[in-house]
């Protein structure tokens, strides 16, 4: 039995998300003719309460086409630090919409209204980029699943309406979120221009991520995707396991979050780990005692059957998913209590 921690995007569909991927009613959605990805579409406009939304082969390329949409060449984005758009899209923001990022120094993936109202620039004031976006992650990937508390959002909301920015969120775990905060979707349609999901994160779906947003944003956003290489023609086999995860799937990650506290309660009771981020969601991210060889370290769990991957400057994480079962759980906790 491997163990594969490294990430929630490593599951497999399970035979119910297949059987309902086989029974997908397909056509070519370049033509908007495919009734899965209609049928999808449809309904994360409704949970968000949005007018539309559109079905992307990647949250990246979801994201992407939100900034192109929020920025012009020579844009700045406003951004924290270790916000995946800056750090994990390739270059994209600047790539892509010719825009660089006004990176915050928040706390965990997360800042405040007032860091945000002072990173942007004035507008009449041309010798600095024009700032067009704040966008905010939730879950915050690199601040170890972090969630944001709603009211600091709708406060920054307030500052983006003020000074007449977009408002984008990349919500690629916001599933997480809801489900660790009791949130509802419809709170988040309601502040955000744009909100990009992931269906093939913690929901377990193969691939597909979806942008919601008004309808004329999304008539745009078609053109972009379009332009990106993502106009995809009987995608509604994919589209109909996200269908299926999203009515089966979401409120199972309570289940991700228990084990990752678990998780987090055993590492820190062991000698060789200095110290365990605090875990609201399905990730733990954990650092070892400095005398401890990283590589050694993940080397020997990998001998012993578990997979896991260091972030970079000491940050060791760990993802719970769909496919981490209890059993696996339990020999997790063992094993890992044994390497020394
Ligand atoms: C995974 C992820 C994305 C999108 O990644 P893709 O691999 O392109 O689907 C975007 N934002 C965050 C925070 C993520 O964790």
């Amino acid at each position: 039995m491997r163990i594969n921690l490294i990430s929630d995007t490593v599951t497999k569909p399970t035979p119910q998300m297949l059987k309902a991927m086989f029974d997908a009613q397909v056509g070519d959605d370049v033509f908007k003719k495919d009734a899965s990805i209609n049928h999808l579409e449809q309904k994360v406009a409704e949970m968000f309460e949005k007018e539309a939304a559109l079905f992307f082969p990647s949250g990246t390329m979801a994201n992407q086409t939100a900034i192109k949409l929020h920025t012009n060449p020579g844009d700045q984005v406003i951004c924290d630090k270790d916000a995946h758009i800056y750090n994990y899209e390739g270059g994209g923001v600047s790539f892509n919409s010719g825009a660089s990022c006004k990176l915050i120094d928040g706390h965990r993936g997360m800042f405040t209204a007032a860091q945000a109202k002072a990173a942007i620039n004035p507008p009449d004031f041309y010798h600095s980029p024009l700032s067009s976006l704040i966008a905010l992650e939730n879950t915050a990937n690199r601040g170890g699943g972090a969630c944001w508390d709603f009211s600091e959002i709708e406060k920054i909301h307030a500052v983006a309406r003020e000074n007449d920015l977009g408002f984008h969120l990349d919500g690629a775990r916001l599933w997480n979120a809801l489900v660790a905060k009791g949130e509802t979707p419809a709170q988040y349609g309601k502040l955000f221009d744009t909100i990009s999901v992931c269906l093939s994160k913690g929901l377990g779906c193969p691939v597909g991520s979806v942008l919601v947003a008004d309808e004329e944003t999304i008539h745009k956003a078609l053109r972009i995707r379009k332009i990106l290489g993502g106009g995809m023609r009987q995608a509604g086999y994919l589209a109909a396991a996200g269908t299926y995860a999203l009515d089966n799937h979401i409120a199972r990650l309570a289940e991700d979050h228990e084990k990752a506290k678990e998780i987090g309660k055993t590492l820190e009771s062991l000698a060789i780990i200095k110290k365990v981020e605090p875990i609201e969601t399905n990730i733990v991210i954990f650092y070892l005692q400095d005398d401890i060889d990283e590589k050694a370290f993940l080397d020997k769990l990998t001998a012993l059957g578990i997979d896991l991957i260091g972030m970079g400057s000491g940050k060791l994480r760990i993802v719970t998913h769909l496919d981490y079962t209890a059993e696996m759980h339990q020999e997790f906790l063992k094993v890992i209590q044994k390497v020394v």
